[in-house]
């Protein structure tokens, strides 16, 4: 992927310090091995828990924010399959499966019951670590891309949520119809820039849609009157479209 510039490699160590330490759980009843991966993850600026069997392990994950666990599949009290199932349906805590079991069904099993990644036994310390900061970025990416959804567009003191399709002006909710709120969106996605009634019912309507002109200059008068604050104009422009701009001082206004 092209936008993966921000991995802890090239960011360096300062910057692990200038943020919270991300939390790892480790579910895995060889003592030994837990606490050699511990070791390690906190060799590298993490900050671990060891749970020794699947029961406090499922309990760690549940009631605690990590931001990986490692949970070794065979397990006493609950195995691994078993704590992925269960935590699944309550919290997407990214998860690595560690198997001794190099068999394919316990693998797919895994990944089919919500697992992120696995790992078969005897591993590599470099290589879990690899795989753990390898997730860490996948699930940043997949975060900073909700996050691109999620934004908003402004104009003046109009707002608009894109993903729950809220107008706001301040704190004052504006109700508009579907039509109004996405020719709306339009204008403010476009600002200054003269949209065709063409371009506009195309986009709003649809192409298959029978609706006449008339429409998109029936849908513009609504919008108007709804945000007409003497700021926000939808500007006609004879002949062509709309434009959305802001008003200039002691102009008069031409509606259609
Ligand atoms: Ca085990």
């Amino acid at each position: 992927m092209a936008c993966c510039y921000y991995s802890n490699e090239t960011l360096g160590e300062n910057s692990m310090e200038n943020r919270d330490k991300q939390r790892i759980l480790i579910i895995e009843d060889e003592k030994n091995l837990a606490r050699f991966i511990e070791l390690e993850l906190k060799h590298e600026g993490y900050e671990t828990e060891i749970c020794y069997n699947g029961r406090a392990g499922l309990e760690a994950a549940m009631n605690q924010d990590w931001d990986v666990i490692l949970l070794d599949l065979m397990l006493p009290e609950l195995n691994g399959i078993e704590v992925c199932r269960r935590l699944r349906p309550i919290k997407d805590t990214p998860i690595i499966i560690m198997t001794a079991r190099d068999s394919v069904i316990d693998r797919v099993s895994g990944l089919d019951h919500g697992a992120d990644d696995y790992i078969v036994k005897p591993f590599a310390i470099e290589e879990l670590l690899a795989r753990v900061r390898a997730l860490l970025r996948r699930i940043d990416i997949e975060e900073e891309q909700r996050k691109v959804k999620q934004t908003t567009v402004t104009y003046r003191d109009l707002t608009i949520e894109k993903e729950n399709r809220v107008v706001r002006r301040g704190d004052e909710h504006i109700e508009l119809t579907k039509r109004e709120y996405e020719l709306l969106l339009i204008l403010m996605e476009n600002i200054n820039v003269v949209l065709s009634r063409d371009v506009l019912l195309n986009k709003v309507w649809g192409y298959n849609s029978a609706v006449e002109t008339r429409a998109a200059d029936d849908t513009v008068r609504r919008l108007r009157k709804k945000l007409s604050d003497g700021k926000t104009v939808i500007d006609t422009v004879w002949g062509f479209g709309f434009r959305l701009k802001e008003r200039e001082t002691n102009e008069h206004h031409q509606g259609s």
